[in-house]
């Protein structure tokens, strides 16, 4: 019991493609409220992704640095699968609008028909990110407009190298 109690995990899944300010205020809101917070990256086969499921986890790698309170994985199957392998007690998602809630709803009551002991936090950014989005990023970057405070310094190095790249 003393065990669980001081050490309650949740797992932040998403495809961070790439990673977000947004991401990050996140991030760092469930630490005020979990003692660790696994990011796990999905590959996201149905997105087709712009940066690779590598890319991906190095640029949040490069971006956190090291904090022992957060783990940086990749996840391979079911979500509710991997919160059991990871003892976690909740999944972290956003909520910036009235239109993410329609989906995360959805999304929520699926994995709880798949194990009812499934729990989802939500947890809303700082107003200045309710605006972004990956895929709003990369249509900015696309069109070479400046990133400055959406997203941090290295993944806006990044996302112009490889936008360059394949022009
Ligand atoms: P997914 O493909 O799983 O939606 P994302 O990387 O787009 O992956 O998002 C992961 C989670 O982070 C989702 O719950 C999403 O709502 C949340 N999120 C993404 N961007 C923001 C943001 N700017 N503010 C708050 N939450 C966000």
């Amino acid at each position: 019991m003393e065990e669980t109690l001081k050490n309650k995990i949740a797992v932040y899944p998403g495809s961070f493609d790439p990673i977000t300010n947004g991401h990050v205020d996140l991030i760092e809101r469930g630490l005020r409220i979990f003692d660790r917070v696994i990011i796990a990256v999905a590959p996201s086969l149905n997105k087709s992704p712009f940066f690779t499921l590598e890319e991906r986890v190095d640029l949040i790698r490069k971006v956190i640095g090291q904090n022992p309170r957060i783990e940086i994985d990749v996840i391979d199957g079911l979500l509710v699968a991997y919160i059991k392998k990871k003892k976690a007690a909740a999944v972290i998602r956003g909520l910036r609008a009235v239109s993410d809630f329609e989906y995360e709803f959805q999304l929520a009551l699926m994995n709880r028909k798949m194990d009812p002991n499934f729990e989802a936090v939500f947890l809303m950014p700082s107003e200045r990110y309710t605006y972004l989005s990956s895929s709003i990023i990369k249509e900015v970057a696309k069109f070479g407009g400046s990133l400055k405070d959406m997203v941090p310094a290295v993944v806006e190095k990044e996302l112009k190298k490889k936008m360059n790249k394949e022009r």
